[in-house]
Order: structure tokens, then C-alpha cells, then sequence
């Protein structure tokens, strides 16, 4: 038997059946009318942006990073909970703004920006936070070209990055922000050209559950921010500290202490170099704000027994659950937190390998988990379905196509 991680404290059971937005799975999927079905809750993202603001000092800016979720009725809703928006591509740019978001809220990172991509930014007055100095010189001489100064801030490739966390993004060689030791030569040329210069955005890592290595990490961050400045005697009107907020996807995953990042946050700004004095602080965030609020519905189409492994075959999988399938990244697959839907308060009674539709043996949804025992037509949930889900996901293997989204 194989433990499932741990099913958000957020969901309940109503007639026996799992609730979402006070509603039973099966009324959802009625509504959708197919399964498979993402169905994201408005409410657990409002509690988890409420939790975070009381948490963090005042003085700092809550973004969030789209893609950890793009479905525009979300970003909608999240609008109006957070300061600021992280886009990571032209595309994302363009839904962000139909979804409303103003352009100076919005930040614009992302190795690769394409012409077409600089121009809109500049020209819609979105911060570019430039990852080269090729992309630099571009975007001033784009600027130049359009009679418009370009916002531009310098993504730092760190030195460092946040001890633990899930997948690498800074420290070493990186496709990603520019090397430390470019950046002040780098920075001086931006405001000597005229540009809008916003300052520095540092990200050192993901999925971190550790508070005190995130704690670590705001103060490096908020060290280097200050050296650089120094070194390139510039100001620094914003820093995006990153963010790097874990959720529990697996047994034995405990929630973040946010609490704890707060008050350390608060003692850094409490005793800030001269050089940071004025700035304004940002974290952006995706799966934090949105991962534990998504759940995906998937029904099951076969129960089958292979050399006494009971197979509960289902109608969803990796194309849209590339993540919980094991293979997004991950070292060692485990399972994440899943449970039967229409039977969401029955004991568990017999183990069952949860498998999708797909003709590869890395379908996988639920290895050898102990469940309630279950029947062709059930619903099974697969939940911290919120961020990189649908939209990391490869949907159209297999001619699957996408699964039905839902915000309630
Ligand atoms: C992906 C990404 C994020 C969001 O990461 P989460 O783990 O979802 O919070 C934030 N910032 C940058 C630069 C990213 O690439």
C-alpha cells in the first residue's frame, strides 16, 4: 500500500458525497455536463489571499504568477485579491488584459521574449524583467524605435536559491534573470539610456515547505537587492523577492508557516540598507494562491484485477494531470491527495491502483492507495488540481482534448 497525500482541511462531504463551493461533485458534473471537470472554488482562493495578507507586513505587494492557473474567470476573481500580475508570455499578457488586469500591475519575466512580445509590453507600459543582456539592448532599441521608455527591471540569476525546494530555478548556469556579477554594468546602462528603470526581480525556487529556508532567502535576496544597487549606483523602486510558497501534495507534507515568513519579513523591513529604503517589496505566488482550491473530477469507466491489483480505470489522466501522474518533474512518483467523490465519507476499505484513459503505462493517478471500494460510474477526485493543471498539461495526447473548467 502507498499513502496519498493530504486532502486540503477546506472540503467536506455533503450527502455523503465530496462538496465544492457548497456543492455535491455530482450536481457539478451535472452542470458541465462531462467529465473530466476542474472545478476551482472562489472561496478557497479569497481564504488563502486573506490568510496571506494578514501574515505578511503591510508593506508588501502580493502578486500572482499566471501560470500556475490562466482560466480567465479565475484571474477575474484573483484580480481582486491580489496587487499584481506575473505573466510569463506574450499570450498570458493578452489574456491578462482582457481579464482586466491594469498594465502598470503587470510584470512581464521569461526567458525567450520574442519581438512581438517586447512591443507589447513596452508599448501597453508593462514592466519587462529582462533575462539577458541581448534582450536588454533589444528592448531599449525597441523603446527608441516606438518614442516610448520601456519599463524595465533585471531578473537576477542568484548565486543562491531556496534550500529544498521543488524544481531549481537560480543558483548555477540558468537559462534564466542574468548572472549577478552582469547585473550592475547592466543596471547602470538602463538608466543611463533613459529607460523607465523599476529595479530587481530575484526568484530562487518553487514549492519550498520549509519556512525557515524561505526565511533565509527573503533576507539573501533582499541583501543582494541592495548590494547590486549599491554596486551600480542606481535606485531600486522595485524588488520582486520571488516567492517560492509550497502546498502539501504528499504523505508526510505539513502546510507552510506563513506566519513565521511574516514576522521575519517584517524584521527585515524593520532594519532595511539605505539603498532599499523607498522600494516597493513584492512576492508573486502561484500555486500558493491557487493550487489546493482546484479539484479534477474524472469518472470511472472500467474496475478491472491484473495479478491481484485491482485497476479503477477512469475517463482523465496525465493529459490533464501531467503533475499528479509523476511526471512533471518529479524525482520519485508519489501519490497526491485522492479520494472518491461520490462516496467521499465511506471508510476505506480495499486497495486500488486509480489509472487513466491513456495507452501508456505513465497514466497513473493513484498507485495501490487504500479506498472505498468502488463501482463503474463513480467520481473520483484528484485534488491540489488548482495550478499546473489544465494548462500544463498535454491534452491533446492521445486525441483526448481538454477537460471542462468550472469556478464556483
Ligand atoms: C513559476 C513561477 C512562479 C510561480 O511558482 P509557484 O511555485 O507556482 O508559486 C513565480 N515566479 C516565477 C518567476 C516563476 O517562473
Amino acid at each position: 500500500m502507498k499513502p496519498l497525500g493530504p486532502i486540503p482541511a477546506d472540503y467536506t462531504a455533503i450527502d455523503g458525497e465530496l462538496a465544492i463551493g457548497g456543492r455535491k461533485a455530482s450536481a457539478l458534473v451535472k452542470e458541465a455536463r462531462r467529465t473530466p471537470l476542474f472545478v476551482y472554488s472562489r472561496d478557497i482562493i479569497a481564504a488563502r489571499a486573506e490568510a496571506l495578507r494578514a501574515a505578511m507586513p503591510e508593506r508588501l505587494a502580493i502578486h500572482y504568477a499566471m501560470k500556475a492557473n490562466p482560466y480567465p474567470p479565475l484571474l477575474e476573481h484573483v484580480a481582486d485579491l491580489v496587487d499584481g500580475l506575473d505573466v510569463a508570455s506574450g499570450g498570458e499578457l493578452e489574456i491578462a488584459r482582457k481579464a482586466g488586469y491594469l498594465a502598470r500591475e503587470i510584470s512581464f519575466a521569461g526567458p525567450g521574449k520574442r519581438d512581438p512580445e517586447l512591443k507589447a509590453a513596452i508599448t501597453t507600459g508593462v514592466t519587462l524583467n529582462c533575462e539577458s543582456e541581448g534582450e536588454i539592448s533589444r528592448a531599449l532599441a525597441m523603446g527608441k524605435a516606438l518614442s516610448v521608455k520601456p519599463r524595465l527591471a533585471i531578473r537576477v540569476n542568484p548565486a543562491f536559491e531556496i534550500r529544498g525546494s521543488g524544481m531549481k530555478m537560480g543558483g548555477g548556469a540558468k537559462p534564466f534573470g542574468i548572472d549577478e556579477e552582469q547585473v550592475p554594468a547592466l543596471a547602470r546602462r538602463i538608466v543611463d539610456e533613459g529607460a523607465d528603470w523599476r529595479g530587481f526581480h530575484i526568484y530562487a525556487g518553487s514549492q519550498a515547505l520549509d519556512a525557515a529556508a524561505i526565511i533565509e532567502t527573503q533576507a539573501n535576496v533582499i541583501a543582494l537587492a541592495a548590494r547590486l544597487g549599491e554596486e551600480a549606483g542606481v535606485a531600486v523602486p522595485d524588488l520582486n523577492m520571488g516567492g517560492g510558497f509550497g502546498i502539501p501534495y504528499f504523505d508526510k507534507d505539513t502546510p507552510l508557516d506563513i506566519a513565521a515568513i511574516g514576522s521575519a519579513l517584517a524584521g527585515q523591513f524593520g532594519k532595511l540598507p539605505e539603498r532599499l529604503q523607498q522600494t516597493q517589496f513584492a512576492i508573486e505566488l502561484g500555486r500558493y494562491l491557487v493550487g489546493e482550491a482546484g479539484v479534477y473530477l474524472t469518472r470511472i469507466v472500467d474496475r478491472k484485477v491484473s495479478h491481484g491489483t485491482t485497476y479503477l480505470v477512469t475517463d482523465g489522466g496525465l493529459h490533464h494531470q501531467l503533475a499528479a501522474s509523476g511526471n512533471f518533474g518529479a524525482v520519485v512518483r508519489r501519490n497526491y491527495p485522492l479520494a472518491i467523490a461520490s462516496r467521499f465519507d465511506a471508510a476505506a476499505e480495499e486497495e486500488a491502483s486509480v489509472v487513466g484513459c491513456l495507452c501508456t503505462p505513465l497514466d497513473r493517478l493513484a498507485d495501490n492507495a487504500l479506498l472505498p471500494r468502488a463501482e463503474v460510474g463513480d467520481l473520483v477526485a484528484v485534488f491540489c488540481a488548482g495550478a499546473y493543471g489544465a494548462s500544463a498539461s498535454p491534452a491533446n495526447f492521445l486525441g483526448q482534448g481538454p477537460a471542462a473548467e468550472m469556478l464556483v
